[in-house]
């Protein structure tokens, strides 16, 4: 059997038309599969390589720590530099309100901690959510998700989760005194790109001052300067009490994080202690990619030219089958007339040699969040082959 039928034996599926690429090597922002094709990715792995694949100070990162250890105890026991030289870089990123990182192997897992914190500080159990935003795939974090389609075969779920509209300031009367934590994500990804209104996200900050619940902003996909500036939230002039990390945050290996005060995080250290345990969260390896990762952010200044990328995608996305664009920095949604328009787009697209991908709420919109390396050239290639397939839908 050949690496395709044993694929399709063997890698448990959940897609029934995954893309099935044979891919045998990735540098910068280009893929090559097992024929030698070569596929300029406008996806960076859904926002996770945002300094592209395999730059060379992460893979030099990585090589330095196999070298010294692997993994050595369960979390948090031991003092281990790769996780406390990342934490305190955070930290110096982040505002006097985070400033205690507890690391996790995933998305999904930080949500998961987050919501076991706000639970233990506030003494309360009701959550509030919203509509068709996503937070991960376990069942703590799937309780979350903001559509009934992926929710109602698992359930049951977390009971006294509620899900308001968002951007819908009436609704922001649900949050009450009862409300343990209001989970949201800062720019909504897998709505198709849809930012909050500055008054609405202030409004939710009020809401929860007013009411003690905790503010959980969800940037696992817009964190790490995909939309302009290194956190979303500084957009917006509001802080969360608690942050959640991901994707990027681990420069390619797998790392999750959630982030609170000292004082916050402090309570899962009693009653019961442990409040919270993983063996592999915060690797030693994907501390040391991350941490690099973040240095090549910095250094290379790549946030600086988000703005400037986003708006030449939107100057050329410009035909009349493209219904809209819509971007928050590197993270743009291109919607067509509908699903199968998309589709033959997307599919056209790889053929061509670009890989692109779609939303989970959003059918009829096309996904671009490439790596934040990504040149001028590269983006004027991008265009040029989404608009050949656009042309074919005049
Ligand atoms: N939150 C958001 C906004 C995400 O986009 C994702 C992943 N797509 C997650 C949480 C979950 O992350 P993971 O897949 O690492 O569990």
């Amino acid at each position: 059997m050949n690496q395709r039928e044993l694929f399709f034996k063997h890698i448990g599926q959940t897609s029934p038309a995954p893309l099935g690429l044979e891919i045998v090597r990735a540098e910068g922002v280009y893929l090559y599969d097992v024929a030698g094709k070569k596929y300029l990715d406008a996806i960076g792995g859904i926002s996770v390589c945002n300094t592209g694949h395999r730059h060379p100070d992460v893979i030099s990162a990585i090589k330095d720590q196999a070298d010294r250890y692997l993994h050595v105890l369960v979390y948090g026991e031991l003092i281990q530099s790769p996780q406390v030289e990342y934490a305190h870089t955070l930290a110096s990123y982040l505002p006097e309100k985070l400033q205690s990182v507890y690391f996790t192997n995933s998305g999904t897992e930080a949500t998961e901690g987050a919501m076991k914190l706000a639970k233990r500080v506030t003494g309360r159990t009701e959550i509030v959510a919203f509509d068709y935003s996503y937070h991960g795939s376990t069942q703590g974090s799937l309780s979350l998700i903001g559509d009934e389609y992926w929710r109602n075969a698992f359930r049951p779920l977390l009971p006294g989760v509620s899900h308001l509209k968002y951007n819908h300031l009436a609704d922001l009367d649900r949050i009450t005194e009862k409300t343990a934590c209001v989970v949201a994500e800062t720019v909504q990804a897998e709505n198709g790109v849809i930012k909050p209104s500055k008054e609405w996200i202030l409004a939710l900050r009020k809401k929860c001052d007013e009411t003690g619940a905790l503010l959980i902003l969800d940037e696992i996909q817009v964190g790490f300067g995909r939309t302009g500036t290194l956190w979303g939230f500084e957009q917006y002039g509001i802080v969360p009490d608690i942050l959640l990390l991901g994707k990027a945050l681990g420069g390619g290996l797998p790392l999750g994080a959630f982030i609170a005060s000292k004082k916050l995080m402090d309570s899962l250290m009693d009653q019961p202690v442990l409040g919270h345990i993983t063996t592999f969260g915060g690797h030693p390896l994907s501390c040391a990619a991350g941490l690099a990762a973040m240095k090549v952010l910095i250094k290379e200044k790549l946030i600086h030219f988000v703005a400037e990328k986003e708006n030449l995608f939107r100057k050329r996305l410009i035909h009349p089958s493209i219904k809209s664009v819509r971007s928050a920095g590197l993270l743009i949604a291109v919607e067509f007339e509908n699903f199968e328009i998309n589709k033959r787009v997307i599919d056209g697209c790889i053929r061509d040699g670009l890989l692109t991908d779609w939303f989970l709420f959003a059918s009829a919109c096309l996904r671009i969040a490439p790596p934040l390396t990504i040149t001028t050239e590269e983006i004027e290639e991008i265009c040029r082959i989404i608009l050949l397939g656009a042309e074919g839908y005049r």
